[in-house]
């Protein structure tokens, strides 16, 4: 994909969410695009940041790693959205400017002990929830998700600011809706209850559903295949 066939994808899948925004009562500007570039080599990096894209999303620290080193950080900013294991926090601290994948209170411990050694005043992160409630998914139990965030409100290099979560893989729209209803019930409920919490976003929707997740109240879709498309088999270097 070069930066052209970028463009164009993006304004169809802007024109997408903007009428998915609508039906939800909302304006497709409230809804922010993260291009996710995992499995895609450098160059893809490049066209993404060239085609106007403020951020990107990688899930593995180590191969965030090595862009980063190739390319330095392309004007954009680096998210991390794959699950995170805390003896690589300070690597990730290091890569990334937000961690939207979160899914424990020792996680954002480790990550605001690893801020506060590197002298980060506070990093931005997202509390990831298993709004889908499968038993292999990554992401904190909805039930637990208030307590959790209320300890990591007490943690000064970390700033939450919001949710993310991922859908089960499935085509049944019923099971995605409510998946996404979960979610975005679970931000209301922290902003309800934790008077410190002031988290606006809910990071949820990949390209199979991101339409739906933006009728159920995503602020923010994570979009790989669709907007840059099959990520390359195989090694991605
Ligand atoms: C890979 C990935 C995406 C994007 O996946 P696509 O289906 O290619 O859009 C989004 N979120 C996370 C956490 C991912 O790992």
């Amino acid at each position: 994909m070069n930066e052209k066939q970028i463009r164009d994808r993006a304004l169809e899948i802007r024109e997408t969410i903007a009428r998915a925004a609508e039906r939800s009562g909302r304006s497709g500007f409230d809804v922010f695009v993260l291009p996710i570039t995992k499995g895609h080599p450098t160059g893809v990096l490049e066209a993404v940041a060239r085609a106007g894209f403020e951020a990107i999303g990688e899930n593995r620290v180590a191969e965030a790693e090595t862009k980063l080193a190739e390319l330095g950080r392309a004007g954009v900013r680096w998210h991390m959205v794959g699950h995170l294991q805390r003896n690589k926090a300070g690597r990730a601290i290091q890569t990334f400017d937000v961690i939207e994948s979160v899914d424990s209170v020792r996680l954002a411990r480790r990550l605001h002990s690893e801020a506060e050694k590197a002298e980060r005043p506070s990093i931005p992160i997202l509390a990831q929830v298993n709004a889908g409630g499968e038993e292999q998914k990554s992401g904190m139990d909805p039930a637990q998700l208030v307590d959790a965030i209320g300890e990591m409100l007490n943690l000064g290099h970390i700033r939450v600011q919001g949710l993310m979560t991922m859908a089960p893989f499935t085509t049944e729209e019923r099971v995605l809706r409510r998946t996404f209803t979960t979610a975005r019930e679970c931000l209301a409920r922290c902003q309800a209850e934790l008077p410190g919490f002031d988290g606006r976003t809910l990071s949820m929707g990949m390209s199979n559903d991101f339409e739906i997740a933006v009728e159920e109240g995503s602020t923010e879709v994570r979009l790989g295949t669709v907007l840059l498309g099959e990520r390359p088999e195989g090694r991605w270097i």
